[in-house]
């Protein structure tokens, strides 16, 4: 296993506003109550989602091994932060999580299911484009037409900020 101690700082200067981040002593409470670690270990046996390996693998700066592992282990989070709330360290597993999955969008190594999720966004405003069938279904069922969303003004948000350079 390669240290990267470049990766690693960027982890620790990512919550420079809390020192408990370096002390996670591995008590694995954030696995013991993740939901996507209760689904996957039961689907994939002990291979399933471990929040408590992921901060262990990014505060060794385990780069490498991170990002070249399966799309669920940095994909896998819902962002439900239910490992942030139980964490006795007060470390903010979504925020480094999250910063992996920007890493990983940087590096053009997101998984399939992200962008084209992010381009149905960028194309309808929505992340589950209107269809035929819904809107009758709502009317039948006494529900007011869902308005349009403003698609030019959504994607010259995205445009601005350069999210549409990062599409595939
Ligand atoms: S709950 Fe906190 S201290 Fe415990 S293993 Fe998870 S991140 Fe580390
Ligand atoms: S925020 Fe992510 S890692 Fe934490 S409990 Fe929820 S799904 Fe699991």
């Amino acid at each position: 296993m390669i240290t990267d101690f470049e990766f690693r700082k960027q982890i620790m200067d990512f919550h420079v506003g809390s020192d408990l981040i370096k002390y996670c002593y591995q008590c694995s409470r954030c696995a013991d109550n993740c939901p996507v670690t209760k689904v996957t270990t039961d689907f994939y046996g002990t291979t399933g989602y471990n929040p408590r390996g992921n901060i262990l693998q990014a505060l060794l700066g385990y780069k490498d091994m991170i990002f070249s592992a399966d799309d669920l282990v940095i994909w896998g989070c819902t962002v439900c932060d239910t490992c942030d709330e139980v964490c006795p360290q007060n470390i903010e597993l979504t925020e480094i999580f999250t910063l992996l999955k920007n890493m990983s969008i940087e590096q053009g190594r997101g998984p399939e299911f992200i962008y084209s999720q992010a381009k149905a966004i960028f194309e309808n405003a929505k992340a589950i484009p209107s269809q035929p069938a819904i809107e009758r279904r709502r009317e039948q069922l006494g529900l007011p037409a869902v308005a349009a969303p403003d698609v030019n003004e959504l994607q010259t948000l995205l445009k601005n900020i350069g999210a549409d350079k990062k599409l595939k």
